[in-house]
């Protein structure tokens, strides 16, 4: 009821709409507890925000030689940029590897830090395993050791599964998308220290992020705007503050434990069925139940639980690079949120069973 477009006009329909989005820049900072509101800035989700960082903090600061780490786990979101920067600087990128449990192996990653190290780029909690990694830790470490770098954490899977706090991680960068916490698709947040963000190139060129325009040159807007060209994604960032109030209305810390004894009740009657692995076995695991049946096609499985009303995604879940290190094609995925029920669990499980009592050879 109040579609116009924001920050430019003086009518009363886009100063709603210009309070409406501005406010849930508010929301985020909160959700976050980033230090100000010009730390958050709306992208298009996690994928975009990973690209920004890319573009506008690696080929301003990165020089041939220069290193980037990032771990077996990640999803090719957050690969893909960093193999491209490295083309376009010569930087180099360096993996930190994986124990078998889909753990990162914390001394080859203490190894891997080192001065030439200038960004670190690492999976909060891997959407293929579950594996919740240390952040903290690792950011601790990476202080110490790599004092050059900046570290991304790519919050895509922990941002609804448990309490985030930038500062208290020392999170450089930040990136999620809302779609994973309720919110609409296509829009999502890059948290970034407000320093390094007043630092940074835009990322685009266009209306906004500008302060002055001539042929003879252009000044940028103040951080978030600089990094905001165009007309935004303003009816979805609207609705994601919406999905924010939500969440914040529920007892969140219970529903996590929630989410999780029904993954780990799963992960257990599971193991009950012939042939059944679960992959990824962390001892510290988010609500993600990976797994393969042997001798069985898990695109197959997938098909027959969809006709029962079960939606799980089977594939290689954008992390080709994991699979080909577990020496697996592809898993079948089932992740839980609050609002599953333990009825759903066990009715999850005696699916899997049929599927396999039907497509065993
Ligand atoms: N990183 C992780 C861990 C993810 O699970 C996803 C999406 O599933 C992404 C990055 C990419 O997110 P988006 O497609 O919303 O940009």
């Amino acid at each position: 009821t109040y579609n116009a477009n924001i920050h430019r006009g003086v009518h009363f329909l886009s100063q709603k709409g210009s309070q409406a989005y501005d406010e849930v820049r508010t929301k985020v900072k909160h959700l976050i507890n980033a230090n100000a509101d010009n730390e958050i800035v709306f992208t298009r989700g996690t994928t975009e925000g990973i690209n920004l960082v890319a573009h506008s903090y690696g080929k301003l600061f990165l020089k041939p030689g220069d290193q980037i780490l990032i771990s077996e786990m990640e999803h090719h979101s957050n690969i893909v940029p960093w193999q491209l920067l490295c083309e376009n600087t010569g930087a180099v990128l360096k993996v930190i590897p994986i124990n078998t449990n889909g753990e990162i192996i914390e001394n080859e990653y203490h190894k891997l830090l080192t001065h030439a190290v200038k960004i670190i780029s690492v999976v909060h909690v891997s959407n293929s395993l579950g594996t919740i990694n240390p952040i903290k830790p690792m950011i601790v470490a990476a202080r110490q050791m790599a004092p050059n770098a900046v570290v991304l954490v790519d919050a895509a899977q922990s941002i609804v599964h448990g309490k985030i706090d930038v500062q208290d991680l020392d999170a450089d960068f930040l990136v999620f998308s809302s779609h994973k916490m309720c919110g609409p698709t296509g829009t999502g947040v890059l948290y970034g220290k407000h320093h390094l963000l007043e630092r940074m190139q835009p990322y685009q060129g266009g209306g906004d992020m500008i302060k002055e325009v001539s042929f003879a040159g252009t000044s940028y807007n103040e951080v978030p705007f600089k990094f905001e060209a165009g007309t935004p994604n303003i009816a979805d960032v609207i609705a994601f503050g919406a999905a924010i109030d939500f969440l914040n209305s529920l007892k969140l810390p219970l529903l996590y434990e929630h989410e999780i004894a029904l993954a780990r009740f799963s992960e257990t009657e599971l193991l009950k069925l012939p042939g059944v692995s679960i992959i990824g076995n962390a001892p510290n695991k988010a609500a993600v139940v990976s797994f393969v049946i042997e001798g069985i096609n898990t695109l197959d499985v997938g098909m027959y639980l969809d006709t029962q009303g079960i939606a799980v995604r089977t594939g290689q879940h954008c992390t080709a690079p994991l699979m080909q290190k577990l020496c697996i094609d592809t898993t079948i995925r089932a992740s839980f949120y609050f609002y599953n029920t333990f009825d759903e669990a066990t009715a999850f499980v005696n699916a899997v069973a049929k599927a396999i009592k039907i497509l065993r050879p």
